[in-house]
C-alpha cells in the first residue's frame, strides 16, 4: 500500500483528524509551485473559519442539487453524504475538514488536467484583465477565432465552421435544429425525424431528451417529447456465442439500414455517441459501426451527428473518437472537457456544404439561434489553454502509457469473480458487478468517499474516467482502493 493513501476511519467518516505524515505526503503529491503554497496558506486560514456541517445544512436548505432525489440527503441510516468542497488541486478535491477525494470521474467527465491547473489558471487570469465577455453577434474576439481555427485544423479543415453555446445539451439542440433547417433550406422540408440509439444519452433539455433513451431521465417527461426512432445499440456486450464486437457492429448497422430503406426521406439525422455510450453505463462498440453508418448516411442522404461531448478531447485515445473509424460526421458536438473542466462551453462543428445551405441574402435562411454567453472569451481562453497542453505535453501519446498502467492496477478487478465485462477504451474503464444489490451504486459512492475516492457507479456498472494527470502513486492507490471499495460493497 502506498504511503499517501490513508486507511479509512472504521467508525465514522466525520472523525479522524489527518496525521501529520499524511498531510506532508499530501503536500508533496500536489504542485509545489509558489502559487500553490501561497494559495494553500490562504485556504488554510479560511478553512479554520468555516464549519463543514454549516455548509451542508445551508446547501440543503437553499440549493436544489442536480440529478438528485433530495430526500436521499436527509439524515438517517442510508443517507447519501453531501461533501462541501473547499478547494481542489490536481486530481484531488478537498473538503473543509481537510479530507481529500481522488476525482476518479473527473467531476462528471469534464476535468482533463486537474483542478486549479496552474497553466490554465494563468491564461484565465490574463484573459480576465483583457475581456471577460462581449456579445458574439456583430462582434468577435481573439479567443473565439483562435479556438475555431485550431479545432478546424484538428479535423483537417473538414469541420471548418464552429457554432458556440454553453452546455452540452444546447450543442445537441443546435445540431438537431441545424440539420433540420439545412434540409429545409435545400428543399427537403419533409426530413424532420431523428434517429437515436438504444441507451443513448444526449442531455436533458426537451429536444435533447427526445433523442435520449435512458428511462430514468426520460419517462416522466414522455408527454412533452417529440417521438424519435430508436435503433439497436452496437454495445459489444450483446455478442452472441461466437460473435465478435465487429459482428455486433454489423448487426447494429443492418438495423440502421433497414430503417433508412423504409423512410430515409423523412429522416434528417442520426445521432450517435461514438465508441462509448457513457451515461447508459459505458457501453462500448467497435469503430467499424461508425464507418458503416457513415456509408449508410451518404447512401441514404441522412446527416450524421456525432455527440463527442463526453468522448471527445482525447477521452477515447484519439482527440475525436471518430478518428478511430477514419470518418468525419456532418456535425460534431463538443463540451465537457473542451474547457478543461473550467467553464461552461459547448460547440457544434460542421461542414462547408451545411454552412452554405444557410448562406444567403435572405435573413430567414440564416441560423437564427443564440445564447447570451455564446463564445464567451473566458471559456474560449480556457479551451485554448487546454488545447495548448495537449500539444505541448503530447498528451495523447503520454496517455497510452498512463492507460496501460491503470489497466494493470485494475487487473485484480478484471479477474474478480463478481466482475463481468471488464472493458477499457482510452482513458475510460468500466466493469459490471455480478449480483449487485439494488442500492449498490449509492453504497459504492459512500464507501468510496471513506476510501478517499470520488466514484459514482451507474446502476451496477463501476467506471473510472480520471483526469489525464495521475502519477504512479495515485494510479497504484486508485487500483487498491477501488478493489477495497468493491469488496466491501459487494460483500466479498
Ligand atoms: C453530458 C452529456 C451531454 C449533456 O451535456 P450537459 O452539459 O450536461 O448539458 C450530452 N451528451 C453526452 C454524450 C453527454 O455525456
Amino acid at each position: 500500500m502506498t504511503r499517501c493513501w490513508r486507511t479509512p476511519p472504521s467508525a465514522s467518516r466525520r472523525s479522524a483528524p489527518r496525521s501529520r505524515a499524511a498531510k506532508a505526503c499530501n503536500r508533496s503529491s500536489t504542485s509545489a509551485s509558489r502559487v500553490g503554497s501561497w494559495a494553500s496558506n490562504i485556504i488554510g486560514a479560511v478553512l479554520k473559519a468555516e464549519k463543514q456541517s454549516g455548509w451542508v445544512e445551508r446547501s440543503l436548505r437553499s440549493v436544489w442539487h442536480p440529478c438528485t432525489q433530495m430526500q436521499h440527503h436527509a439524515s438517517g441510516n442510508n443517507s447519501v453524504p453531501l461533501i462541501p468542497v473547499s478547494h481542489g488541486r490536481g486530481a484531488w478535491l478537498y473538503d473543509h475538514e481537510g479530507r481529500r477525494y481522488l476525482d476518479a470521474i473527473s467531476s462528471w467527465w469534464v476535468n482533463l488536467f486537474g483542478h486549479a491547473n496552474p497553466r490554465i489558471n494563468a491564461e484565465l487570469k490574463d484573459q480576465l484583465d483583457r475581456l471577460e465577455h462581449a456579445m458574439l453577434a456583430g462582434f468577435t474576439h481573439a479567443p473565439v477565432v483562435e479556438l475555431s481555427e485550431k479545432l478546424s485544423a484538428l479535423t483537417g479543415g473538414v469541420l471548418g465552421h464552429s457554432f458556440y453555446a454553453s452546455d452540452g445539451a444546447s450543442a445537441v439542440e443546435i445540431a438537431l435544429k441545424m440539420s433540420f433547417h439545412a434540409w429545409r433550406n435545400s428543399g427537403k422540408s419533409e426530413k424532420q425525424e431523428f434517429v437515436c440509439l438504444k441507451g443513448s444519452y444526449h442531455g436533458e433539455t426537451i429536444g435533447a431528451l427526445a433523442v435520449t433513451d435512458v428511462a430514468l431521465f426520460k419517462d416522466a417527461y414522455g408527454p412533452l417529447l417529440r417521438a424519435s426512432q430508436t435503433v439497436m445499440s452496437p454495445d459489444f456486450r450483446q455478442a452472441f456465442e461466437g460473435e465478435s464486437a465487429e459482428d455486433v457492429a454489423r448487426r447494429a448497422a443492418a438495423d440502421v439500414e433497414q430503417l433508412f430503406q423504409q423512410k430515409a426521406d423523412k429522416i434528417a439525422a442520426i445521432i450517435i455517441e461514438p465508441l462509448v455510450q457513457c451515461a447508459t453505463g459505458m457501453a462500448m462498440h467497435d469503430p467499424l459501426y461508425l464507418s458503416l453508418v457513415r456509408a449508410l448516411c451518404d447512401r441514404y442522404q441522412v446527416h450524421l451527428i456525432l455527440d463527442e461531448i463526453a468522448v471527445g478531447c482525447g477521452r477515447t485515445g484519439t482527440f475525436f473518437a471518430c478518428e478511430q473509424a477514419g470518418i468525419w460526421p456532418d456535425f460534431v458536438c463538443l463540451s465537457k472537457g473542451i474547457s478543461g473542466g473550467y467553464l461552461p462551453l459547448s460547440l457544434v462543428m460542421t461542414r462547408e456544404d451545411i454552412y452554405q445551405a444557410f448562406y444567403s441574402t435572405d435573413v430567414r435562411r440564416g441560423f437564427l439561434h443564440s445564447h447570451s454567453y455564446t463564445g464567451n472569451p473566458l471559456a474560449c481562453r480556457a479551451a485554448l489553454a487546454t488545447l495548448a497542453i495537449f500539444e505541448e505535453d503530447d498528451v495523447l501519446v503520454a496517455n497510452r502509457a498512463r492507460a496501460a498502467k491503470i489497466t494493470r492496477a485494475l487487473a485484480p478487478l478484471a479477474q474478480h469473480e463478481r466482475v463481468k465485462h471488464f472493458r477499457q477504451q482510452g482513458m475510460i474503464w468500466a466493469f459490471d458487478a455480478v449480483d449487485a444489490a439494488p442500492d449498490f451504486s449509492r453504497r459504492f459512492f459512500s464507501t468510496a468517499l471513506e476510501h478517499e475516492l470520488l466514484m459514482r457507479p451507474i446502476g451496477s456498472t463501476v467506471y473510472l474516467m480520471p483526469p489525464y494527470i495521475l502519477d504512479d502513486e495515485e494510479i497504484a492507490g486508485l487500483g487498491q482502493q477501488t478493489l477495497a471499495v468493491f469488496n466491501t460493497v459487494i460483500g466479498a
